[in-house]
């Protein structure tokens, strides 16, 4: 047989049998695949960002109110209040939410003071310590002017992982975190399911993406899971600088 009959002949014969197995795969109508059992909710965002969408618990906007914190001896919170924010009064001891939290999208602004007020290892030293255990590090990094470990600088989920870049701001400007907290699952004999994951945007840059992290915050030794609780309190750390805080809210997930 000639070339130029054999291919076509060829393309023919692949093209029917093709057909022919589709037609025995028997192929589910469109329909199956369409997922109809749960609407999504309708969310109104925020007009510009950082105002909290519809559905955000607002944890912090109002300057003069505090109600929604704690001291964890839950006494009343003696920061101190501005017209724009809220300020850590050193030796004043952390604040956490009266409200607990487990899976949640975090935002929340923060304000390193002068550097002249610190010394150079505790500069803009706070952080965001959710579940009061996972701390996401709050720093003066700004062109790392400040030395410290990396993953202890802005964005690092403290002593655990550093962050992807390096996005902080000039000290006494607002910054912003945009957090993704997966909690710790754990089986009922309270070992370990799944570890706690991480994902963060500082200044809307990406900086953590999706990390595993290793267990609660710890300064000395090496993190380990211990049990708790499937919710617990968003807390901020008050670690002698006095860092300011405005727009704070959460989404539940
Ligand atoms: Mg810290």
């Amino acid at each position: 047989m000639k070339n130029w009959l054999i291919i076509p002949l060829a393309f023919l014969l692949c093209h029917e049998a093709i057909s022919q197995s589709a037609k025995e795969e028997k192929l589910p109508p469109p329909s199956a695949t369409e997922d109809w059992s749960l609407k999504p909710p309708l969310v109104t965002p925020g007009e510009t960002h950082p105002q909290p969408p519809s559905d955000a618990i607002v944890l912090y906007s109002n300057p003069n109110d505090l109600t929604k914190w704690e001291h964890p001896d839950g006494s009343a919170v003696r920061w101190a209040t501005t017209n724009e924010a809220l300020t850590i009064v050193p030796k004043a001891t952390d604040i956490r939410t009266k409200q607990k939290f487990g899976n949640m999208q975090l935002h929340l602004e923060w304000r390193t003071p002068d550097p002249a007020e610190d010394k150079d290892f505790n500069r803009g030293n706070s952080g965001v310590l959710i579940m009061g255990l996972y701390e996401l590090q709050i720093y003066e990094s700004y062109n790392y002017d400040t030395k410290i470990y990396y993953n202890g600088q802005a964005g690092s989920v403290y002593k655990q992982h550093a962050p992807l870049v390096n996005a902080a701001r000039k000290p006494q400007t607002w910054q912003t975190y945009d957090v993704v907290f997966e909690a710790p699952v754990f089986n009922a004999d309270k070992t370990l399911k799944t570890p706690a994951f991480m994902t963060v945007f500082h200044n809307n840059v990406l900086i953590l993406n999706h990390v595993e992290l290793k267990g609660p915050m710890v300064y000395q030794g090496f993190p380990k899971y211990r049990y708790h609780e499937a919710k617990l309190p968003l807390q901020l750390q008050e670690h002698g600088s006095r860092v300011s805080f405005r727009n704070i809210w959460v989404r539940e997930l």
